[in-house]
């Protein structure tokens, strides 16, 4: 059976990664489901770093695989949702690049062993006993093509370090475009997502705490409604700007859609997180917005806001899903306020079984 392969995977290489996973399975009394298998046949592959990393933490933990963990695991890496391979769609730039840096490195080569070759002329001539009148002369007019030739050659070096400095300054603007919300300035959802994965990957390292808090804008329909859809971007505006001065460097403030906005704050507890949290609110609630048409200022803006501290090997899904909790409970309860999950815990929803 040897070399016949499954999709692209030798068959005997696929036994050895499947009894391996049993295996581990076993071990860790992980239930013998089509889903935890396709977790653990990938953790065994190793192909997902953050897969691995995340089991080896729950392990060295001795956390239990139980239904919850498994669930999450399962729609973290390896349902459709996973995330994009960061590698796909490398800008063709590079490979243009590599020409550039290639043809130089040719020229160079070739000049050079042109250069050898004559140099290695004059000094048999010299061993020849030639006339040193002829030899001199020789060597002053090898030593002139060799100037001109380097000075040639710097040119082109110049043209091409010009040009690869435009290359990384369009490949550095493009994906400051791609990571970025073009409205209000704030990192964009996508780029939020692979924040959050990442910060999800640390604190679970580190042992540290991650936190979240999921902005939405009271009311925000009755600006566009009132003054127009160019009153309500620079409403979106302002409520993005306190937010991002609300944050820390080390904190990611972000677009989640529409009018709701997003901050991870790694390192941060509930509690913590729910004081950002509400110190944006409050700044929101002061600032003072002046139409640029007429120079009076608009109704005050208020937000609300729900917070939720990240649970070991959870989905990023589930943890925002308790902020959105949060966030429609402080709706209910009047807006202009901010919710933990703590709260959601202590008073049930009206209605939940
Ligand atoms: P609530 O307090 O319950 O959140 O009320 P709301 O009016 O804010 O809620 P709703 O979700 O009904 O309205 C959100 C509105 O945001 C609807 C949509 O037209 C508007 N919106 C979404 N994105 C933008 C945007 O980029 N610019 C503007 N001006 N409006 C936007
Ligand atoms: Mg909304
Ligand atoms: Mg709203």
């Amino acid at each position: 059976m040897a070399g016949q392969s499954i999709g692209d995977m030798d068959v005997e290489y696929a036994t050895t990664i499947a009894e391996r996973a049993i295996r581990l399975m076993l071990q860790q009394s992980v239930p013998s489901t089509p889903n935890n298998f396709a977790v653990w046949f990938e953790y065994c592959m190793g192909s997902s770093v953050p897969l691995r990393k995340t089991i080896d933490i729950l392990i060295a933990g001795k956390r239990p695989f139980d239904n919850a963990t498994n669930h999450e695991l399962y729609i973290t890496y390896i349902s459709p949702h996973s995330p994009p391979n960061p590698l796909a769609g490398l800008p063709e730039q590079l490979s243009g690049l590599i020409a550039c840096a290639q043809q130089f490195l040719n020229t160079a080569v070739t000049d050079n062993r042109t250069q050898i070759a004559a140099l290695g002329e004059v000094s048999s001539q010299a061993a020849a006993s030639a006339d040193p009148k002829q030899i001199i002369a020789k060597l002053v007019d090898e030593l002139s093509k060799a100037t001109a030739r380097a000075s040639a050659l710097e040119a082109n070096f110049a043209a091409t370090s010009e040009e690869l400095d435009t290359i990384r300054d369009s490949l550095k603007a493009a994906e400051q475009r791609s990571n970025t919300d073009a409205l209000t300035g704030l990192a964009n959802r996508h780029s939020m997502d692979e924040f959050l994965r990442q910060a999800q990957i640390d604190a679970m390292e580190k042992d540290e705490a991650l936190s979240v808090f999921l902005i939405d804008i009271d009311h925000f329909k009755k600006f566009n409604d009132d003054y127009g859809h160019q009153v309500g971007d620079q409403v979106l505006r302002l409520v993005a700007k306190v937010l991002q001065e609300g944050v820390r460097e080390v904190d990611l403030a972000a677009r989640y859609g529409g009018e709701e906005l997003i901050a991870v704050l790694p390192g941060a507890d509930l509690e913590t997180c729910a004081s950002a949290a509400e110190r944006v609110r409050r700044r929101i609630a002061e600032a003072k917005l002046t139409r640029r048409a007429t120079g009076k200022e608009i109704g005050s803006i208020t937000v609300s806001i729900g917070v939720a501290q990240f649970r070991l090997a959870e989905s990023a899904e589930a943890m925002i899903e308790r902020c959105d909790r949060g966030l429609y409970k402080a709706k209910r309860t009047g807006r202009n306020r901010t919710i933990t999950e703590i709260e959601l815990e202590r008073e049930p929803e009206a209605g939940a079984a």
